[in-house]
């Protein structure tokens, strides 16, 4: 029998026993296969909007807890029989659970290198904004009218930002964490780039979160990186995520690679393996106090450089040596805004962050049949020559 039991660390106002979706203790009795035991949690605080956020899943020895907040409400599952149906039926997604309870002692590829591959789309600095981002996938064919993958075996590339600014980046870390399993069944893959504000959550510099996380934080008593631990399950995920990714003669990075990254020789592996395993959860003090973290971190590291746009000493000359380094046509990168997507250098730069995050257009790159195009939000593909 599919039972979720009550957990008794927080005190409780009102149990509810909820039917997949009916608030009705008949039916719940009706098909005990699918009783489930909600607990509304008492919270210190009470907010005055209508705030609904979640699910925020944390993985605790080898029990579930799922939380979020529903209409001022804060509700909490423990699931301790692994079956996570409930989270299917409420939250429209399935659960992988190959790492659930690994906790990182499965191999991570840091090598990050895909070639011969036929269709691609990276979309870049969603910021939140879940409602634009949705009509730009759909309107070029990555998910469907359902929110389901139905990019075959195509890859999506997530060139960093989803945190930060708007108020539905919770909604877009579950659209983007459901499309990577449904894309890995179908032959597809979604890649999902570390940026400057993945970095910044995990890292505790919560400077830039919507006042709407505010909220959550409170309703929780947590603090918003805390959402984000390696207990939780995107969390886990964040902590295997690259820095940079290839494919085919593309690198994908979020903000770009500095003249000074190839004068210091970092590798793509090298670099992956330093944010997973020295820089994201680094205390910044640690971070600070060595010279290869502290670059690899800072402003003309990976995550944070604008020198290809904002650096008037920049030149061809050493774009070239760049892509030499690593035998590369051309680098897309995200993070410095324009209002739409940008072609530099006879395109060997394209900067595709086309300021989706002020919530009223993006773009999309997309590659297919050997070609390059902006997918506008209105005109269609556009070549990018
Ligand atoms: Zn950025």
């Amino acid at each position: 029998m599919n039972t979720f039991f009550l957990t008794k660390r927080l005190n409780y106002l009102v149990i509810v026993l909820v039917s997949f979706g009916f608030l009705s203790c008949e039916s719940t009795y009706q098909d005990e296969e699918k009783q489930v035991i909600t607990q509304q949690i008492e919270s210190e605080f009470y907010p005055n909007e209508n705030v609904t956020d979640g699910p925020y899943i944390f993985v605790e020895d080898s029990i579930v807890i799922v939380k979020w907040i529903e209409q001022k409400m804060l509700f909490e599952v423990s699931i301790f029989d692994k079956d996570y149906s409930i989270i299917k039926d409420k939250f429209g997604f399935d659960l992988d659970t190959t790492n659930l309870f690994s906790n990182k002692g499965f191999a991570v590829d840091y090598n990050q290198c895909f070639n011969d591959i036929d269709n691609f789309i990276a979309v870049s600095d969603m910021h939140g904004q879940y409602n634009l981002s949705l009509e730009l996938l759909k309107k070029y064919g990555v998910v469907d009218n359902q929110n389901n993958w139905s990019f075959g075996s195509g890859h999506l590339v997530v060139n960093g930002d989803i945190f930060d600014r708007g108020d539905k980046a919770t909604e877009i870390l579950w659209l983007v964490y459901k499309l990577k399993n449904q894309a890995e069944a179908s032959g597809g893959k979604v890649h999902y780039l570390i940026g400057n504000h993945e970095l910044m959550v995990l890292n505790k510099d919560l400077r830039y979160i919507n006042e709407k996380y505010e909220v959550t934080e409170k309703m929780m008593a947590i603090s918003y990186d805390q959402l984000f631990s390696e207990q939780t399950v995107i969390g886990e995920w964040l902590r295997t995520s690259p820095i940079i990714l290839t494919i085919n003669d593309v690198l994908f990075v979020h903000a770009g690679i500095s003249p000074e990254f190839v004068e210091n020789k970092f590798t793509q592996q090298g670099v992956n393996f330093m944010f997973q395993n020295r820089i994201i959860g680094a205390e910044d003090e640690v971070i600070k106090n060595d010279p290869l973290l502290n670059f690899l971190a800072g402003r003309n590291g990976p995550v944070w450089y604008r020198g290809y746009f904002r650096d008037s000493t920049f030149t061809e000359q050493k774009l070239d040596k760049i892509l030499d380094y690593f035998d590369k046509e051309r680098i897309v990168v995200g993070h410095t805004s324009f209002d739409s997507i940008v072609s530099l250098f006879g395109g060997k730069i394209l900067g595709i962050d086309a300021s989706i995050k002020k919530g009223k257009y993006g773009e999309l790159l997309i590659f297919e049949k050997g070609k390059l195009y902006r997918g506008t939000l209105n005109s269609g593909k556009i070549e990018l020559k």
